[in-house]
C-alpha cells in the first residue's frame, strides 16, 4: 500500500503549451519540471468539452462507458424536472440518476478503501455514488478569477495538515480567460503567470510545512483552446441557416459540438439539411466513428454535428429549443477561443505535470491520454483500481523506481 498523499489540481482549459511558451517567467512549473515529470501533452477524450473529460479523469473510461456526452444533456425517459443536465444549473447536476450505468469515480473508490478524501469545486464529487460521499465534498460551481484558485490551494494545504489522503481541487480561471480573450492574448499570458504564482505559493507552503516529502502533486487540465476570434480566419456558420426550430425537439450546445433530436418523423429531413453545413461532420448516432468511443453513450442523441477546425457553428436563435441559448448580439458576434474540435488537434490538448515522492525527477515523457490518469491516481494512493480504459505502458515510466536524482531530462517511455 502506498502511504503517500495525493493532490490533484485540475486547471480548466490550460493548454499544454501555455507554460512552456513562457518558461523563463514560470516559477512553479520550473519547480515541477526539475523535481518531477512533464508530459508533452494530454489528449482529451471526445468530445473535447469539460464535463465529458471531468468524468473521464474520475473514472478512466471513455464517454461511451461513463455516458456524460457534454455540459448539457437530456434524458427523455425521466420525469420532467429530472430531464435536463445543465452546466449553469447546479440543481440539475446534483441529481444522482446521471450516474446510472457510470463506473464508480476514484473519490468513491478511495473512500471505500479507507482513504480520507477532500474535494473542492470538483464536479459531481458532491453527488452520492452508491450512496457514498467523500468525507468532505464540494461540487462544481462558478468560482472565477485567480483569487479563487489561490483560496482553493490554501484550503488544500489546510486539508493536508488535517490528514486527508486525497485532495482534489479545481480552478476555472484559465478557461474563462481563454474563451474571453483567446489563447494567444496578453490576457491569457497574464492569467497563466498569475496561476503559476498561486501554485508557487502552494509549493512553498508544502516545503515550509515539511509536506513535500510525503505529498504528490498532479496538475492536469481537461482540454486546450483554439483561437477563433475575428482575426483568426475562422468561418462562422449559423445552424438557423439550415434548420428551423420546428425541425427539432432540442439542440444541445453550439460552437463545436451539437447534439440534436429532430422533431418526430423528421430524422431524414433534418439530417439531409444539416449535411449542407459547410465545415462540419454530420452523423446519425450509428454513424459516429467507433474510434471516438462515444456513440453508445446512453445520453447520445439522434444526430451529432462536429465542427471541423477553422469553423464555428452558431446555435439556433430559439430560446425554446437551443440549450444553452445565446442571443446573437452585434457586440459578441465572435468567440475568441473555443475547444471541442477533434482531440488530436494540438490546440485541444491539455497538460499533465506531476511531482512528489512517487514520481521521477527531471523527466519529460511523451503525450499521455485522459483515460490514462485514473490508473496513476490509483497507483499513487495504493488503492485497487476498477476496470478502466487506460494503458499502463503509457504511464509506467513516470514513477520513481528509486530516490536518485536525474541530472538531465530523461525520455522515460
Ligand atoms: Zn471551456
Amino acid at each position: 500500500m502506498g502511504a503517500n498523499k495525493l493532490v490533484i489540481i485540475l486547471l480548466d482549459g490550460f493548454r499544454w503549451d501555455y507554460w512552456t511558451r513562457d518558461e523563463p517567467a514560470m516559477k512553479a512549473f520550473e519547480i515541477i519540471k526539475s523535481t518531477g515529470v512533464c508530459a508533452r501533452g494530454l489528449e482529451p477524450v471526445f468530445p473535447v468539452l469539460s464535463y465529458p473529460n471531468w468524468v473521464t479523469i474520475g473514472t478512466g473510461v471513455y464517454v461511451d462507458k461513463h455516458g456524460f456526452i457534454g455540459n448539457y444533456m437530456v434524458d427523455p425517459s425521466k420525469e420532467k424536472h429530472e430531464r435536463l443536465f445543465h452546466l449553469r444549473q447546479k440543481d440539475t447536476q446534483q441529481l444522482a440518476h446521471w450516474w446510472e450505468g457510470s463506473p464508480e469515480p476514484i473519490w468513491t473508490t478511495a473512500t471505500k478503501q479507507g482513504k480520507r478524501v477532500f474535494t473542492r469545486l470538483w464536479s459531481r464529487a458532491d453527488v452520492p455514488f452508491d450512496g457514498i460521499l467523500p468525507e468532505e465534498a464540494m461540487g462544481y460551481e462558478d468560482a472565477p478569477g485567480v483569487d479563487a484558485i489561490e483560496n482553493t490551494l490554501g484550503i488544500g494545504i489546510e486539508k493536508l495538515l488535517e490528514g486527508f489522503d486525497l485532495v482534489m481541487l479545481y480552478g476555472e480561471h484559465i478557461d474563462n480567460v481563454g474563451h474571453a480573450h483567446g489563447p494567444d492574448s496578453v490576457e491569457i499570458k497574464t492569467a497563466v503567470r498569475e496561476v503559476d504564482a498561486a501554485l508557487h505559493k502552494f509549493f512553498r507552503q508544502l516545503e515550509e510545512l515539511n509536506l513535500s516529502e510525503t505529498v504528490n502533486v498532479i496538475v492536469v487540465s481537461d482540454h486546450g483552446m483554439t483561437g477563433t476570434g475575428k482575426d483568426t480566419g475562422t468561418t462562422y456558420v449559423s445552424l438557423g441557416d439550415y434548420i428551423t426550430e420546428d425541425d427539432v425537439d432540442v439542440v444541445l450546445e453550439s460552437g463545436t459540438n451539437l447534439s440534436i433530436t429532430p422533431s418526430p418523423g423528421k430524422l431524414e429531413e433534418v439530417y439531409a439539411k444539416l449535411q449542407q453545413i459547410e465545415g462540419a461532420f454530420v452523423w446519425k448516432r450509428d454513424e459516429i466513428p467507433d474510434e471516438l468511443n462515444f456513440k453508445s453513450s446512453r445520453y447520445a442523441l439522434e444526430i451529432y454535428v462536429l465542427a471541423k477546425p477553422g469553423y464555428f457553428i452558431r446555435g439556433l436563435q430559439s430560446q425554446k429549443k437551443q440549450i444553452p441559448f445565446r442571443e446573437l448580439h452585434p457586440d459578441h458576434m465572435y468567440c475568441e477561443g473555443v475547444h471541442g474540435y477533434t482531440p488530436e488537434l494540438p490546440d485541444q490538448k491539455g497538460i499533465f505535470v506531476a511531482c512528489g515522492p512517487d514520481f521521477k525527477q527531471n523527466c519529460i515523457v511523451p503525450e499521455i491520454r485522459m483515460v490514462d490518469l485514473y490508473q496513476v491516481f490509483a497507483k499513487v494512493m495504493g488503492i485497487t483500481p476498477l476496470a478502466h480504459d487506460g494503458c499502463w505502458d503509457n504511464v509506467s515510466g513516470i514513477f520513481a523506481t528509486n530516490n536518485n536524482n536525474y541530472s538531465s531530462p530523461t525520455e522515460c517511455v
